[in-house]
This record gives structure tokens, C-alpha cells and sequence, in this order.
């Protein structure tokens, strides 16, 4: 417990910094990511009417490759913001009985466009349905999409998540499985450290953020390594017993 508070107090403080800055980003970010779907549109009708002006077709290539390019790099930032405010921003957990499996279905079926994109199959096992928990909905989600990023991200040459949900005296398990190149054993200790990264893009902050939010939950989470290779993040969330709220999370904004 010790530890976990000091975990939360750290990622307050981290996340009090960043939000200010944050938030001046996000205004202009938001106004230029408006901006550029109405470009976007533009180039997209412009390219649709065939132009009988030869000279013009290279450029309205070109415009179009170059309005994909910045639209990468907003959705880019606009991420790294996202995570930088829910860091700074995350309030207490709102605890309300909701069904981890179908928690668990719903998220899958919204990021498998996303991986399927990226070729990687993702499949749920749900053992038996389970019985409701106490957990804030939306912050276990933002923890569970932290992790289907990281395993989308280790593969990026595609591969299979499996993300398996069990349970046990009303405990629920989380599992989320990849077939990734896995976690070096050196490493292991830090990846859930605040801004601790390998990646040349990275923020270092989801594996944070992750762990807070199911510590906020009274919950674990670990990293194992899989015997056939890849990854697995292993969540465990209590049964029904009032979970550790807010605490040193409540120091943050
Ligand atoms: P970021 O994704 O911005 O790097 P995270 O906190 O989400 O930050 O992850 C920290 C680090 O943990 C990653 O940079 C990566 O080295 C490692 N990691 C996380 N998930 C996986 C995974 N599924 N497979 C391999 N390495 C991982
Ligand atoms: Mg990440």
C-alpha cells in the first residue's frame, strides 16, 4: 500500500505539471484538427472531380498525401495530450456494478478496426459469465485500451491479442495476451515507471496511468512473460470490497 501511494503521489505531481501546458495545447489542437477535416473534405471532392487540367492532378495528389500526413501527426498529439490529462485529470474512480465481460466485448469490438488495420487479430475468452464488480467503466477502459495499444504497437508487423476474462470468488482476471517480441527481463521492473519508454514516439505514461487506475481500484497488475513468446499484462480486480479511492490521487487537479 506504501508503495502504491507513493505511485499515485508521484503521477499527481507529474500530471499537475503537464496539465497546464496540456491545456493550452489543447484549444489550438482542437481548433487545427477541425480545421483539417474541412481540408480533408476539400481535397477529397476536389480529387473525386476528374479536372480536365492535367497540372493539376500531380498537385492534388500531392495535397492529398500531404493532408494524410498531418492528419497522422494531429491525431499524434492529440493522443499524447489525452494521456497527459488523464494523468493529471483522473478523478477518484465513480465505483458502479457493471459486467467486466461485457466490459471487456464492448472495448474489443471498438479497437478491432483499429487492429485489423494494424493485422492483428484479437479474440475474448470469457470462462463463464461472471458476477458484477464495482469499478469505474470508463477508467477500466481507458486501462485496457492502454494495454490492446502497447500490444498492437509490439507488433507492428501484426500478430494475435487473446485478452482473457476469469474469475474467481468474485475476483475478476484480466489477462491480456500478445505474441510481441515480449518484454526484456532488464526492463521489467521499469515499464510501468512515469515516462519510462523504448519507443523513438513513446510517452511512457500508459503503463502509468494503467497501474494507478487499477490500484485506485484496489486492484494489481503485473508483466509476465508467455512461454510461447510475447506478452502477458495480468490484471486483478477485487471482488466487491470497497476498493481504495482517491487518496494522494486527490492532490491532483
Ligand atoms: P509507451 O507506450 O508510450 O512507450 P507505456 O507506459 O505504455 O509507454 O509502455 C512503456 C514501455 O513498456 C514501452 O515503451 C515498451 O518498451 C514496454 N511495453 C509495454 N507493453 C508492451 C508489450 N505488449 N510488449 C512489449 N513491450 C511492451
Ligand atoms: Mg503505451
Amino acid at each position: 500500500a506504501r508503495a502504491e501511494l507513493v505511485n499515485a503521489e508521484r503521477l499527481a505531481a507529474i500530471g499537475k505539471m503537464a496539465a497546464h501546458v496540456t491545456h493550452e495545447i489543447r484549444n489550438p489542437l482542437s481548433s487545427i484538427g477541425l480545421n483539417l477535416e474541412l481540408l480533408e473534405e476539400e481535397v477529397a471532392r476536389a480529387s473525386a472531380a476528374d479536372t480536365p487540367d492535367a497540372e493539376l492532378r500531380p498537385v492534388m495528389k500531392e495535397s492529398a498525401q500531404l493532408v494524410t500526413a498531418i492528419r497522422a501527426e494531429v491525431d499524434r498529439l492529440s493522443r499524447i495530450a489525452e494521456q497527459y490529462l488523464s494523468v493529471a485529470r483522473r478523478p477518484r474512480p465513480r465505483l458502479e456494478p457493471e459486467r467486466v465481460d461485457d466490459l471487456v466485448q464492448e472495448l474489443v469490438a471498438f479497437v478491432r478496426p483499429e487492429l485489423d488495420r494494424a493485422g492483428v487479430a484479437v479474440r475474448v475468452e470469457v470462462e463463464e459469465a461472471g458476477p458484477e464488480l464495482l469499478l469505474d467503466e470508463s477508467q477500466i477502459r481507458q486501462a485496457l485500451l492502454n494495454l490492446l495499444r502497447n500490444a498492437r504497437e509490439a507488433m507492428p508487423k501484426g500478430g494475435e491479442i487473446v485478452v482473457s476474462v476469469s474469475f474467481s470468488s468474485g475476483a475478476a482476471t484480466i489477462a491480456v495476451d500478445d505474441t510481441g517480441p515480449g518484454v526484456p527481463e532488464e526492463l521489467r521492473a521499469s515499464i510501468f515507471d512515469p515516462f519510462f519508454t523504448t519507443k523513438q514516439r513513446g510517452t511512457g505514461l500508459g503503463l502509468a496511468v494503467t497501474r494507478d487506475i487499477i490500484e485506485a481500484h484496489g486492484g494489481t497488475i503485473s508483466c509476465e512473460p508467455r512461454e510461447a513468446g510475447g506478452t502477458r499484462f495480468r490484471i486483478a480486480l477485487p471482488a466487491g470490497r470497497s476498493p481504495a479511492q482517491g487518496r494522494a490521487t486527490d492532490a491532483a487537479l
